[in-house]
């Protein structure tokens, strides 16, 4: 058994190429909000994240989700959204049951209302941080609680962590998804509080979905250090250096993976 994915983008943020990588040129860049469908063989379409989706571009209308868009401009039309890329490809909203979340910031969650009978897996640490702000404070963090459904946490399911195990090193558990082995989800925090990236088999090896542990591809393989600018962004600096390290680590002892980044063209089999 395996899975197929199937990486795609809904909408796109502008940012300073010279904050995502030291010594790259001062230069506005369009980065694409990746998300990632996957197709199980007993679970149908299961989406990684959503990308932007209609509700951010209505959000930064209003205050205080005007602020998330004066810092990251955000490009997404009509016909950008997970929603209706889906749909093109065959799968109606109502068929996706399943949405792995890999932490909360709009460029990730924006699309979660467009999915009513999914239920959301995510690590708990990801939500418990988050949950109570509000306004200024939660936009600060990346968060926009409007983009979240009402009954947000009566649908989620929490990553369940075990011992990964000497496969998985250097990650000390993983979260075994659906139980069987297709879809384990690893700690990647420091971006973001509870960030998971996810090891998905497919026929062809196994790919990586590294969420934002890096900007680009490269910078997932090689230490590229971000602009100290960037820094101020992430949740931890410490646990965002060492969740860098132990992806490096383990695409270095896992040859044969690929890797996906949300904001970076896919990487195809080594
Ligand atoms: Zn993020």
């Amino acid at each position: 058994m395996s899975v197929r994915v199937i990486p795609l983008r809904a909408g796109a943020c502008l940012n300073l190429a010279a904050i995502t990588e030291r010594g790259a040129p001062w230069r506005v860049q369009a980065y694409p909000a990746g998300f990632t469908l996957i197709l199980h063989p007993t679970r149908g379409p299961v989406l990684f994240d959503t990308g932007y989706g209609a509700g951010v571009v209505a959000a930064m209308r209003r205050w205080p989700g005007l602020i998330y868009g004066l810092i990251t401009p955000v490009q997404c039309g009509p016909h950008d959204s997970a929603r209706e890329q889906l749909r093109v490809l065959g799968f109606p909203p109502d068929e996706v049951r399943h949405v792995i979340v890999s932490h909360l910031h709009a460029d990730h969650v924006g699309g979660l209302r467009d999915f009513p009978h999914a239920t959301f897996h995510l690590d708990r640490r990801a939500w418990d941080p988050l949950r109570a702000l509000r306004g200024v404070r939660a936009v600060r963090r990346a968060y926009l609680p409007e983009l979240l459904p009402d009954d947000f946490e009566d649908r989620c399911a929490w990553l369940n962590f075990k011992p990964g195990g000497d496969a998985l090193d250097p990650f000390a558990e993983a979260a075994d998804v659906f139980g069987d082995g297709l879809l384990r989800a690893v700690p990647l925090p420091g971006h973001a509080p509870g960030m998971v990236g996810l090891l998905a088999q497919e026929d062809a090896g196994l790919t990586v979905l590294a969420a934002d542990a890096a900007w680009s591809v490269r910078a997932g393989r090689e230490a590229r250090p971000v602009h100290p600018l960037a820094r101020v962004a992430f949740h931890d600096p410490a646990q965002e250096a060492a969740s860098g390290a132990a992806l490096r680590a383990f695409l270095h002892a896992n040859p044969g993976a690929r890797l996906h980044v949300s904001h970076d063209h896919p990487e195809d089999w080594p």
